[in-house]
């Protein structure tokens, strides 16, 4: 794990409640729970990042027939790993787990190199096509709707994230629910310290948004949200394709 400062818990750093926090968390309960009356194949897309480990928590706590899915990349931090395997011994919500098809990567390293993500956007966008967006296909398919974290704070990318999103409805049959899109980062961690929520302690160490290990780097005071994702390139190209707007 690499730090620019000591690690500092989360919890105690940023947890800070909006005067509306209240209103937000029943709006949130609100749209998780009408997703779920909507749509009987549904699930939620978790990075194990401090929004989704709140969703996940939410649909444990209401009781939701929604099943929560992981990509393991195959990148991912070894923090982030034993979350996912702390969560699935909790055993709170069914986990489901796909990983990249292994001859392909194997493949594409051969071809490419180790370190091809870093030579051009090209080869970062491939790799993320190949260890993620193949395996996001393969988990929402045949669904109906799927849930994020999401949230308008996140980036000026992310400003317009509507809580209900039909945007991909008429191209891939389903509807995104983003039932954080008006949370604050302090609301975020305000909801983990008050439910004692199990997260990923890269948190602690200024990762405020986690992926693969070679894309994702702790961030200094002062940074945007997501520059520690893909810190090479350009802010208007930090997207992974999951979450690019089809209208
Ligand atoms: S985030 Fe990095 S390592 Fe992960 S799939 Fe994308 S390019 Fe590959």
């Amino acid at each position: 794990m690499s730090a620019l400062r000591p690690p500092s818990p989360a919890t105690e750093r940023l947890a800070q409640a909006s005067a509306d926090f209240a209103a937000k968390l029943a709006e949130t309960q609100e749209v998780l729970r009408g997703a779920s009356r909507e749509h009987r194949a549904i699930k939620q897309a978790s990075s194990l990042g401090a929004e989704d480990v709140i969703i996940s928590h939410l649909i444990a706590e209401l009781g939701l027939s929604i099943t929560v899915f992981v990509l393991d990349t195959g990148a991912l931090h070894h923090e982030t790993l034993a979350l996912l395997e702390r969560q699935q011994a909790a055993a709170r919500l069914p986990i489901e787990v796909h990983r990249p098809n292994t001859g392909q990567v194997i493949q594409w390293v051969a071809r490419h190199g180790q370190s091809a993500i870093y030579d051009s956007m090209a080869l970062r966008k491939d790799c993320c096509r190949l260890r993620k967006l193949e395996p996001l296909a393969q988990a929402l398919q045949g669904q109906t709707a799927w849930i994020t974290g999401l949230r308008r704070e996140q980036s000026d990318a992310r400003a317009e994230v509507p809580l209900i999103d039909t945007t991909e409805q008429a191209s891939l049959g389903r509807i995104k629910y983003n039932p954080l899109a008006n949370w604050t980062w302090g609301d975020v961690w305000h909801f983990i310290a008050q439910e004692q929520i199990d997260y990923n302690p890269l948190h602690d160490a200024f990762f405020p948004s986690i992926g693969c290990a070679p894309c994702t780097r702790a961030i200094s005071q002062g940074e945007p949200f997501r520059a520690g994702r893909w810190g090479w390139e350009e802010e208007s190209a930090k997207e992974c394709g999951l979450h690019v707007r089809t209208a």
